[in-house]
């Protein structure tokens, strides 16, 4: 037995005035600093208004969000009571959102203990509306966390099937000045999202279409949207929906290793956005699971209309896509390109690996490496050198 599950997703241009016809009377909105400064939080609160409804805003969180912050905007929503919670901004408001979202509906429940298989009752008291202003993590269409334990340098990937958003609002106007690398960084964790969840062992037929479709959608409008920013709508308009789709697949069918090396190495070098960083362990954990006999690699360079005649043939032409695609964006192939000195990476080794190992993403992929293979990929990727083991 298998589960599909989505929000009600409102998308395309205007997709915004959705908010001004749900019913309710209080919302908090949960953001940081430079999406309030933008001027998005008036926005929302306009429409908002003409709902009728008043609206608290909290715009403390910050990138990789903590535990401490998730406790203090559920202590303001438990004295403010609202009846719809909203998450606006990158993955780290929306997951943010989403966890506090739970503490205020089960104070019982620490935010750290949050996990797929306890039952949660939510929607007791609120229901949560997430807007995205990155095209990038799907956070608004999914329902995993990630949280940082800032005390242990590590991240928490928590989550629960509850926490699927009510209603995304997938609106282009959020993204239109998006600066270039943010569009890139994010951009670029679409195509990781959508191929790691379609040759993951959890891939079903319900995710495999919406998987392929984001990852065309990627190769032709990224490096577009890249270019030529506010300039192209249509190609803001593409990444906004493919993010959302490759968002759908997250929780339906999951990522794996490359997410498992990023999540690892991006808790102990914050300099380099998950994006970025998961997105330069892609091509790498592709050569390592490619194993010739499953048809997948087939499958997705025919999609993307890319020399298949054999399944390493295929294998060899999206690993070589990928590099070119970083390539073309202005993205490193190499940890050591993403400027992780070499001392630091030597050091912090030993502790990636142990985090690696109890990643949860670790799981789902379909070939798992053991502790030395593990160590391996990480030189490898931090060298920049094929992989052949
Ligand atoms: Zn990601």
């Amino acid at each position: 037995m298998w589960f599909f599950r989505c929000p009600e997703i409102t998308f395309g241009e205007d997709a915004l005035g959705q908010l001004a016809l749900i019913r309710g009377k209080r919302a908090f909105i949960v953001t940081d600093p430079v999406i309030e400064g933008l001027g998005f939080v008036t926005a929302v609160q306009t429409q908002l208004c003409e709902a009728g409804l008043e609206s608290q805003v909290f715009a403390e969180v910050e990138p990789d969000p903590s535990l401490q912050t998730v406790r203090r905007g559920a202590a303001q929503m438990l004295a403010y009571e609202p009846d719809w919670i909203i998450g606006l901004g990158g993955g780290s408001s929306m997951d943010a959102a989403k966890a506090m979202w739970i503490h205020y509906e089960r104070p019982d429940i620490d935010p750290e203990a949050i996990n797929p298989f306890e039952e949660l009752g939510l929607r007791q008291k609120a229901r949560l509306i997430c807007i995205p202003t990155t095209a990038g993590t799907g956070s608004e269409a999914g329902y995993g966390i990630v949280l940082t334990d800032t005390e242990n340098a590590r991240k928490l990937t928590l989550g629960s099937p509850e926490a699927t958003p009510d209603i995304a609002i997938v609106d282009p106007y959020f993204t239109a000045q998006l600066p270039r690398q943010v569009t890139a960084d994010t951009g670029i964790d679409v195509l990781t999202h959508a191929i790691e969840a379609y040759i993951g062992s959890w891939a079903n037929d319900f995710t495999d279409g919406l998987c392929l479709q984001a990852m065309r959608l990627v190769f032709k409008y990224l490096p577009r949207a890249v270019a030529y920013g506010h300039e192209d709508p249509e190609a803001r308009e593409k990444m906004a929906n493919a993010a959302t789709m490759a968002g759908m697949v997250l929780g339906n069918s999951s990522v794996a290793l490359a997410h498992a090396l990023g999540h690892s190495a991006g808790a102990l070098f914050h300099q380099v956005p998950h994006g970025r960083i998961t997105a330069v362990f892609l091509p790498y954990t592709l050569q390592f699971v490619a194993n010739g006999e499953a048809g997948r690699f087939g499958d997705m360079a025919a999609a993307l209309l890319l020399p298949s005649r054999d399944e390493t043939e295929a294998a060899d032409s999206v690993v070589t896509a990928v590099f070119q695609l970083l390539d073309q964006l202005g993205l490193p192939g190499s940890l050591k390109a993403a400027g992780i000195p070499e001392d630091q990476f030597a050091e912090m080794l030993p502790l990636m690996v142990e985090h690696v190992e109890v990643d949860a993403n670790l799981l789902m992929s379909p070939r798992i490496p053991h502790t030395a293979e593990i160590e391996k990929l990480l030189q490898y990727a931090y060298n920049g050198r094929a992989v052949d083991f």
